[in-house]
Order: structure tokens, then C-alpha cells, then sequence
């Protein structure tokens, strides 16, 4: 079995992995960088972008761009595989856009082996910030190869559970994102930032607000269950009560009953969507009546103004539920400023995303393999630790 790191090894996003035998060829992901130019520059990699197709199969980990980006330039007829639920999230998405998605894959179901010719890929549902993400363990012959794409141990999945049912492996190519950036220390689980936030709540009676991507299903949990209690109505946008609709987790259907609404921020296209809301829907005057937390974004400023004219801002408060990267781009800072200004209290409510050294070290320890290859990673020396047991390969091919 040839694995050949095609991008994504010594650098986070733009993943692009195949796995191949004389007979078979398929693709782990196929992402676009995270800083890229526009138009996307694809790369000219022979039977998957251009010229005649000559791969079975490809598969995606998850909805992130820097796994699936390229996914609109495959050649026709090339399958492709990922989660039922992942693809309904993504087409909520598209949909909300007007768009349309372009591909229908084939979906992966947890632990069910995909037989391509000689090779039997089996997906190992696992938690990452992305809903519905896998990994991959390929065995062809008496070679097995894990693939971890992204992944971490504190979010609401059982990393326990996912670590027992792994088998030990020849190889295993896996993420180290934590491994570059300055925060190492161990995440906070999911769950705790919960407690944090209820409890800061509990402090403050003003307005809630949360700023979380809508595609982290688990983050959206979070903010329902603080809602709930501390007895604030769960205030969805269209497009955060569409995806967590479209993803059928564990979060209750907005409902009147439930104190899970919908709002609109205004215009014709939103007011139509909201429509199908029926009961849940909610309007600014019956907003302004009741102790809410609102999920809002940038693009909400307007309408944060006019209800700032309604209900006053004063001892409110705002969970920022995203990377803290993002607060220094300009426009968040502009609306960070714009909500302090307002009297609302920033926090801070987050958890990456990504396997912390802890993590990474009880999957390895688990799998015990005796190649690793790291990749979406800007320290793959990390891994020398291991060079007693393991061989650390930094080759862009290798042939287990
Ligand atoms: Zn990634
Ligand atoms: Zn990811």
C-alpha cells in the first residue's frame, strides 16, 4: 500500500491524501488551503481535477473547506463518500444561500466497511468541532493505515468508547494542529464551558448573546442547555434554526413549547424563510419582553442597534463561542467595540476543536503504530518522542 501526501503535511488545511495499490486508488480528503487566492487554484493532480478519472473513490472526514473545499472540481463520476448527516448540514447551508451543493455521495455509515477492489475502508465516527466527522482505517491485505483527519477528546462524543473499538495499526496519519500553536495546555471539555457559562449568566440579568459557527452542532447544544436553565428563551437566527434542524442531534425542533425560537433579522427572502417556523417565530417586540440568549452574528449589527432601542443592553453579556484568532480581524474587532459600547460584557466561551497533546498521546498508545506520519501540523517533530517505538516519517511517499 503507497501512501503519498499529496498537501496538508507541514502546514493546517488544504488536506489532500491518496492511498493506492497496483490496482486501486483512492483520496482522503481533497481541501483547500485556509488562506487561499480567488479563483481557488486547484491542483493539477492527474484523474481527480483533470484528464481521464482514474480514482475508485474519495472520501471526506468532514464538512470543513480545508477537507472538502474541492469537492465542486473532482472529475464527474468519481464517488465520493462522507456522512449522511454532515451532507444534510451542508446542503441546510446551501440552501439558506440559494445554492445548490453539486455532488451526491454516497454516505458513510460508523464502523461500516467500504470494499474498493483490495482495499476495505472502514469509518470510525469521532469528535471534532465539524457534526458527523470521521476517521478512516484502511486495511489491504495484512496492512492497516489510520487516518485521523481532524479530531479531539472534549467534545460530546465517547473518545473512550472510539479509542476501544480501534485496531492496532501498521501506520497512522494523524493531525497535530495543537502541536503548533502557542495554547497547549489541556482543552476544557465541551460540557464544562456549560457550567461556565450558566453559572456567569446567573450573575447577569441582561440580554444574552452567543457568537458560535452555526456548523458546530455541539457548541449550539451548549448555548440551548444554558438557555434552558437559566430559564432564557433559546433564540435562534434562520440560518442557526436550519442547520441544527438539518443535523437532527440531540437539540429539540424549535418549538413554542420549548423555548427555542426563531427570529428574523429582516428583509423579504428572511421573512419567507421564517414562514415555516410557524409557532416558533418570534418579533422584536416579544423579544424585548422576555430574558433571552440570542444567537447573533457581525452581520446583525443593524438589528442589534434598533433592539438596543427597545430593551436596554446594560449588564448584558456576550459569549464569544469561536477561535480567539478571529476576534483580531478588523471587523470583529469593529463589532466587539460596537457591542461593548452598548454596555455588554464580553466572554470568552471556547474549546478548540483539535487534539490536545493528551489526546494525540492516547491515540498513539492506542494504536500503537510503527510509522506515523503527521500532517495539518507545523510541528510533526513533535512525534520524536515516540521514535523508540515509532518511525517518525516526514516523506511526502511512503510504501507500508
Ligand atoms: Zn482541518
Ligand atoms: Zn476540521
Amino acid at each position: 500500500m503507497k501512501i503519498s501526501i499529496i498537501r496538508g503535511q507541514n502546514q493546517i488545511g488544504g488536506s489532500i491524501i491518496e492511498v493506492s495499490t497496483d490496482s486501486t486508488r483512492i483520496i482522503l480528503d481533497i481541501g483547500i488551503n485556509l488562506i487561499e487566492d480567488s479563483p481557488i487554484d486547484v491542483p493539477q493532480i492527474d484523474g481527480l481535477f483533470c484528464g481521464a478519472k482514474n480514482v475508485d473513490a474519495v472520501f471526506i472526514s468532514h464538512y470543513h473547506a480545508d477537507h472538502m473545499g474541492l469537492v465542486n472540481h473532482l472529475l464527474p463520476e468519481i464517488p465520493v463518500y462522507m456522512g449522511a448527516k454532515a451532507y444534510r448540514v451542508l446542503s441546510a447551508s446551501a440552501d439558506y444561500r440559494g445554492t445548490h451543493l453539486g455532488f451526491y455521495p454516497e454516505y458513510l455509515i460508523d464502523k461500516k466497511t467500504v470494499v474498493i477492489d483490495d482495499m476495505c475502508i472502514t469509518p470510525y465516527k469521532c469528535d471534532h468541532s465539524a457534526f458527523d466527522s470521521y476517521m478512516f482505517l484502511i486495511k489491504c491485505g495484512e496492512k492497516t493505515v489510520l487516518y485521523t483527519g481532524d479530531f479531539r477528546a472534549n467534545g460530546r462524543h465517547d473518545f473512550m468508547d472510539l479509542l476501544q473499538s480501534l485496531p492496532e495499526v501498521d501506520a497512522v496519519i494523524i493531525e497535530g494542529t495543537m502541536l503548533s500553536r502557542d495554547d497547549t495546555t489541556k482543552n476544557i471539555e465541551e460540557e464544562f464551558l456549560e457550567k461556565i457559562a450558566t453559572s456567569y449568566l446567573r450573575r447577569h440579568n441582561g440580554p444574552a448573546f452567543i457568537m458560535m459557527s452555526a456548523q458546530n452542532i455541539d457548541r449550539i447544544k451548549t448555548a440551548y442547555e444554558v438557555a434552558k436553565i437559566t430559564n432564557r428563551l433559546f433564540l435562534e437566527d434562520i440560518y442557526t434554526a436550519d442547520i441544527t434542524v438539518a443535523s437532527d442531534y440531540d437539540l429539540p425542533v424549535p418549538d413554542k413549547k420549548n423555548g427555542i425560537r426563531v427570529f428574523s433579522t429582516g428583509g423579504d427572502k428572511q421573512y419567507a424563510k421564517l414562514q415555516k417556523y410557524k409557532e416558533a417565530k418570534i418579533g422584536k417586540y416579544e423579544i424585548a419582553k422576555k430574558p433571552f440568549l440570542m444567537c447573533i452574528r457581525q452581520s446583525m449589527k443593524n438589528y442589534l442597534e434598533k433592539l438596543s432601542d427597545m430593551i436596554p443592553f446594560d449588564d448584558g453579556v456576550l459569549f464569544y463561542a469561536m477561535w480567539k484568532g478571529y476576534m483580531e480581524q478588523p471587523e470583529m474587532e469593529t463589532f466587539l467595540h460596537f457591542m461593548r459600547q452598548k454596555g455588554i460584557k464580553i466572554h470568552i466561551l471556547h474549546t478548540s476543536g483539535h487534539a490536545d497533546p493528551q489526546t494525540i498521546d492516547a491515540l498513539i498508545k492506542d494504536v500503537t503504530p510503527k510509522i506515523i506520519i503527521p500532517v495539518h501540523t507545523e510541528n510533526a517533530q513533535w512525534f520524536e518522542r515516540y521514535k523508540n517505538i515509532s518511525y517518525v516519517c516526514y516523506d511526502k511517499e511512503i510504501i507500508i
